[in-house]
Parts: structure tokens; C-alpha cells; sequence
């Protein structure tokens, strides 16, 4: 994905709501960038520099929240496009945020953990200035998890010499996270893939096949909740390939032995449900291809071009990875009346419980597992209405009505 394709949506969806010119401009350019050079000790006692990013898209309706990568691809490009999907993903789902994301350029698996720690705190010390609890609020991203964050909180609050829990989330449940923070992006599909299945499949969770690529974070916790939810998951692909069964895996033996050190591939015949049904091995791209209800992108971006578009049979696909399907594909994809239900919207479930944590941070207000569950799931289920509603009254794709509402959303608040 390249920015001037987020910079085509922003002004169509601009356009389309009458604003002017310097209006979508304003909401279509990043507000601050920040790029840094810091140096960090390394365990053979030379000094080595490193290339941060801190893109702060848009506040208007919020403190910046987006997370920190790292990664030896990391470049300003990216993250200004991940920042600019996080003013758009807040905006859609109605959270008092705005967008931001940050990154580092490095291979984390070729530094030690010492390492790891002095280069999160001195990017920490590099960015400090412009993060806060009310100001920019990063959470973990690729290859970033709670010991970084709890790295990063650490190295703020000596810099502030105030306690801020609220100043990063993503934290493990002892450092002032919250429990459903894990799963929160698997479960707000979830609830997303229910209610198209009632509204435009018009179809029971039971007769409806699904394949996922990608089997992370966000493909397992998915997986978990559309087969609790009755869901016939009948594709599961990670990097190394996965497995199809047409009426349905075993989704719990298959995680079974994948946790015993299978791989996905290697579980056919003990993910089947009953002895006698065939089941396959597919391809890492195969799996986007089988004929199914709804087509789960789970993995990484840029997954369905022009080059694969052709072949997809599923009837609808959701984007919970990152910008999956590019603007090409989506064309084709259009013509043959594959309905999208986009990123901004789909996975936006992990910032929602973001949110919450946060919340329970600054605020104090606490919720349960189950109450910041039921929150979750309705909060997507509203969101998915909100999109549909406006997709039929303009007569435009998902994509389009996520684009128009968050447009809406972050131009009234910069009128305020
Ligand atoms: P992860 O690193 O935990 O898992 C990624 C999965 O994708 C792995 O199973 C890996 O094997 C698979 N994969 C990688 N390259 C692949 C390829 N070429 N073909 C097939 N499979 C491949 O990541 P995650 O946290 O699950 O995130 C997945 C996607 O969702 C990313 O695009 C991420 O940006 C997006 N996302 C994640 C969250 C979150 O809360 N984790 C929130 C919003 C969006």
C-alpha cells in the first residue's frame, strides 16, 4: 500500500461529505513527524546508532495512540500510512483518540535482551518530549510485546518522575494492563464476521465456511472465538502452509498440535472432525483461494493483488491484518461482487480494548473480563451497523462508508 492510496480515500470520502479543499488536506497529512537518530551501547561496548519514527497523524478527537514496531524494513513511508489508518480506525469505532504510530529500523533477534532494553529506552528518552498519558499513547506492535512496553513506561516515568501507567498500554495484566487486551483484535472480528453473516449472508454461523490466513496473535484468537460462535472455520494457513477440510476442521485438536510443535501442515489428520473425511494441505497464498463463505486475512498486508484477485471464490472477505487487499485488487475484486469489510473497521477491536485499559489508567473506571468482553463485542457489532447504514444510504462500498464516518467524526471535532 503506498499513502497516496489512503490520500485517494480521504479525499474521495471528503469530498463526498463537502468539505473543502484545505479541510481534507489538513486531515489527510500527518500533523507532526518525528524522525530520530539515538545511540544505544551494545553488549561489545561500541556504540551503534539507530533510525526511529514517531508519526503523529491527527488529534483532533484525542491523544495519538498507535503502536511501535520494530523492524530491520521500518521507514517513514510505513509509518505514516499505519498512522494514518490509526486516525481512521479510532474515529470509525468512536474512541476519544487519535492516530499516531512509531517504529524502529532493527532486527530485534540479533540483539540480546540487554540490548533490546537500553535501545526501548533510549528511544524512549528520544521521543519522550512528545508522549504522554494525554498526549501520545504507543502500545506494542511487530515484534514489541509488554516487557517492552513495561521498558518504555519505566524509562518515561524516570525522565517525568511521574507514575503514568496511562503513558503506554498493551502492558501485561500485573504492570496495570487489562486481560481481554490479548484477544481483543481476534474477538472484535469475530464479532464483526457474526453480524455480516446475519445481515449479508443472511445465513447461520453453522452453514457458513470460513478460511483464515495467518494463524498470530490475531488468526488464533479469531479462530477461537468463530468456532465458539459455531462457525464451520474450514481453511487455517500460517507462513509455513495449513490445512482445509470443506466441512470444517477441528480447530481445537489443531491448535493442540500445533502447541506440541506441529506445524499446520502437519496436523491434517487429527484436525478433522471423525476419521473418515479427506482433508488437504494448502499453501501459504492457496488458502486465500478456496471457495468459502468468508475470507479471513490474518496475516500481513498486501496479500490480494492483480495477480491473485482472479481467483478468489470467497463472498466476502474481512481485512484483519493491515491494508491485505490493495486498491488494484479491490476492483477487480468489486466486479465480481466480493463484498470487503475493511481494515479500519475489522480489526479494530485491539485499539478498542486499548481504550479500556487506558481508561481504567487515567479514569479509574474498571471493567470485569466479561463486561469489557460484552463492551467489546457490542461496540463492533455498532460500529459494523453504522458502516452498513451508510454504505446502502450512499450507495458506496464498506470501505467508503468507513472512510465518509471517520471523516465526519475527525473534521467536527477540528471545527470545535
Ligand atoms: P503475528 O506476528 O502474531 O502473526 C502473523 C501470522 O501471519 C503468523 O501466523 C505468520 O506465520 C503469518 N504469516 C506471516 N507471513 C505470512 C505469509 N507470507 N503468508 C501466510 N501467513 C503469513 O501478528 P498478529 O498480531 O496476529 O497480526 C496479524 C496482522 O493483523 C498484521 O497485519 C497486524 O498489523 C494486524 N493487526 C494486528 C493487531 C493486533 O492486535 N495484534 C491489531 C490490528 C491489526
Amino acid at each position: 500500500m503506498s499513502y497516496s492510496e489512503i490520500d485517494d480515500l480521504i479525499k474521495t470520502a471528503g469530498k463526498k461529505i463537502g468539505l473543502a479543499r484545505d479541510e481534507i488536506t489538513q486531515i489527510a497529512e500527518p500533523q507532526r513527524i518525528i524522525a530520530v537518530n539515538f545511540s544505544v551501547k551494545m553488549d561489545n561496548g561500541k556504540t551503534k546508532i539507530f533510525k526511529g519514527y514517531r508519526i503523529q497523524h491527527n488529534n483532533a478527537r484525542g491523544p495519538y495512540k498507535g503502536g511501535i514496531r520494530y523492524h530491520s524494513e521500518v521507514n517513514l513511508e510505513e509509518v505514516k500510512i499505519l498512522a494514518a489508518l490509526m486516525s481512521l480506525k479510532t474515529a470509525v469505532i468512536n474512541i476519544p483518540f487519535g492516530g499516531g504510530k512509531g517504529g524502529v529500523e532493527v532486527d530485534p533477534q540479533k540483539l540480546s535482551t540487554n540490548e533490546l532494553k537500553r535501545l526501548t529506552k533510549a528511544f524512549a528518552r528520544s521521543i519522550s518530549d512528545v508522549i504522554g498519558e494525554y498526549k501520545d499513547v504507543p502500545a506494542p506492535d511487530v515484534n514489541t510485546n509488554p516487557t517492552i512496553m513495561k521498558w518504555f513506561r519505566g524509562e518515561f516515568e524516570k525522565i517525568t518522575g511521574l507514575n503514568t501507567p496511562g503513558v503506554i498500554t498493551g502492558k501485561a495484566v500485573r504492570d496495570g494492563g487489562i486481560k481481554v487486551r490479548d484477544e481483543a483484535t481476534g474477538l472484535g472480528g469475530a464479532a464483526v464476521v457474526r453480524e455480516i453473516t446475519k445481515t449479508l449472508l443472511k445465513q447461520k454461523p453453522e452453514n457458513t465456511t470460513v478460511a483464515i490466513q495467518g494463524f498470530g496473535n490475531v488468526g488464533n484468537h479469531l479462530a477461537h472465538h468463530l468456532e465458539h460462535l459455531g462457525f464451520k472455520i474450514s481453511a487455517i494457513a500460517d507462513v509455513t502452509g495449513g490445512v482445509e477440510h470443506e466441512d470444517g476442521l477441528d480447530y481445537h485438536k489443531t491448535l493442540k498440535h500445533i502447541k506440541s510443535g506441529k506445524k499446520i501442515s502437519e496436523t491434517c489428520e487429527c484436525s478433522v472432525h471423525g476419521p473418515s473425511k479427506d482433508c488437504c494441505i494448502v499453501g501459504a497464498q492457496e488458502v486465500l483461494e478456496r471457495k468459502v463463505d468468508i475470507l479471513i486475512p490474518a496475516a500481513i498486508g498486501d496479500q490480494i493483488t492483480p495477480a491473485n484477485a482472479g481467483k478468489i471464490k470467497a463472498k466476502i472477505i474481512v481485512e484483519m491484518a493491515n491494508h491485505p487487499v490493495s486498491a488494484e485488487a479491490e476492483k477487480t475484486l468489486g466486479k465480481k461482487g466480493i463484498i470487503i469489510v475493511p481494515d479500519i473497521l475489522a480489526n479494530s477491536g485491539g485499539v478498542l480494548a486499548s481504550y479500556l485499559e487506558w481508561r481504567e489508567n487515567v479514569e479509574g473506571k474498571k471493567l470485569e473480563y466479561n463486561d469489557a468482553v460484552e463492551y467489546l463485542t457490542k461496540r463492533m457489532e455498532k460500529a459494523i451497523r453504522e458502516v452498513q447504514k451508510v454504505a446502502k444510504r450512499e450507495k458506496v462500498t464498506l470501505r467508503e462508508a468507513a472512510y465518509i464516518i471517520a471523516i465526519m467524526r475527525i473534521s467536527k471535532s477540528l471545527s470545535k
